[in-house]
């Protein structure tokens, strides 16, 4: 098969589009030829070897496709799926709990195993979700690990309520716009943040009632002015160390901050005065679990979660697409097409 592969970690000029043997399948694995990958941060890391992975390796934890090869009559060959990304042992207490990201073997696909920067990508059976013949695959692509995390922390970890007051950071990030829209859905008031005017259009557009520009606006004090002085019950963090003592003096009293990512640096501070006084919650969250994948794949399906697109690009193109992700110029999900 073709694939975009790196042999050693480092910049996107790694990434090579090169012949690789097909995957080579285990009891109960199906075989998906992919059409649709969507990047992740993820990818960017793993590429930059902040995490061992088995080299040469193939990047890439959002996939659609259709199925190739399957010993399975429920899901048989030219079945239109998405996977769910979250890899884990399926017998441990967490994965029979249906918490398998807890599992002490979690795995994203595309970091330790081969992912969807490929014609076929090999996944375990439970790991397929059958894709209504009106959703296509590039927005299908675009769904799985953003909406997934994105759930895991507003309803799952952080406990959203109708009428909480939401603070997204980075709409424009593919947690973002899936946070907006999941916090909007459950009947929160969502304010975003974004560094342009375009952006700040486009988080309205998804629902946020709020915007605010991080570029030339105070972020802490728009949230005050906004909510009367109150502050917001819960934050959406993933930018980290750019963002983090901000964040923080944007909560309420008893307010949750909730936290997937660092993407700008890891090191933050904490003033314990004001989390005990005030009584702050911080939560750290990864991924999610399979079950609330399906549960907002429904709402995906029915049309009430709808990923943003930013850009498409050819598989060869992968190096120009990881590049443009870097840039941050994006409003939502970069994706392969295969
Ligand atoms: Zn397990």
């Amino acid at each position: 098969m073709k694939a975009v592969r790196f042999h050693a970690h480092g910049g996107s000029e790694v990434l090579r589009y090169e012949d690789a043997p097909d995957p080579v399948l285990r009891p109960g694995d199906v075989l998906v030829r992919v059409r649709a990958c969507a990047l992740n941060h993820l990818d960017l890391w793993n590429r930059r070897g902040v995490v061992k992975l088995p080299l040469p390796h193939i990047s890439g934890a959002d996939v659609a496709g259709d199925i190739a090869v399957s010993s399975d009559p429920e899901m048989p060959v030219g079945r239109r799926v998405m996977l769910q990304p979250g890899l884990s042992c399926g017998h441990c207490d967490a994965c029979v709990a249906g918490r398998d990201n807890f599992c002490a073997r979690y795995d994203v696909l595309g970091s330790q195993s081969d992912g969807g920067y490929a014609e076929l990508v090999r996944a375990p059976r439970q790991n397929l979700i059958p894709l209504p013949d009106a959703i296509g695959f590039t927005e299908a692509a675009a769904f799985p690990l953003t909406f997934l995390t994105a759930w895991h922390m507003l309803i799952t970890r952080a406990g959203l309520r109708a009428g909480d007051d939401v603070l997204v950071l980075a709409a424009g990030s593919g947690v973002g716009q899936a946070a907006i829209q999941i916090a909007r859905f459950h009947g929160a008031r969502v304010f975003a943040t974004a560094g342009t005017d375009e952006k700040l259009a486009r988080a309205r557009e998804l629902g946020a009632s709020e915007v605010i520009n991080h570029h030339t606006q105070d972020v802490p004090a728009e949230i005050r002015r906004l909510t009367s002085n109150r502050g917001v019950d819960i934050v959406v963090e993933h930018v980290g160390e750019a963002t983090w003592e901000r964040s923080v003096k944007c909560l309420t009293r008893g307010g949750r901050l909730v936290t997937c990512g660092a993407t700008t640096g890891y090191k933050a501070s904490i003033d314990l005065r004001f989390l005990f006084s005030r009584q702050y919650t911080l939560i750290g969250t990864y991924m999610g679990a399979k079950g609330e994948l399906l549960r907002a794949a429904q709402l995906f399906f029915a049309g009430h979660l709808l990923p943003a697109v930013d850009r498409t690009f050819p598989l060869q193109d992968a190096a120009a697409a990881q590049t443009h992700l870097e840039q941050s110029h994006q409003f939502g999900k970069v994706v392969l097409e295969v």
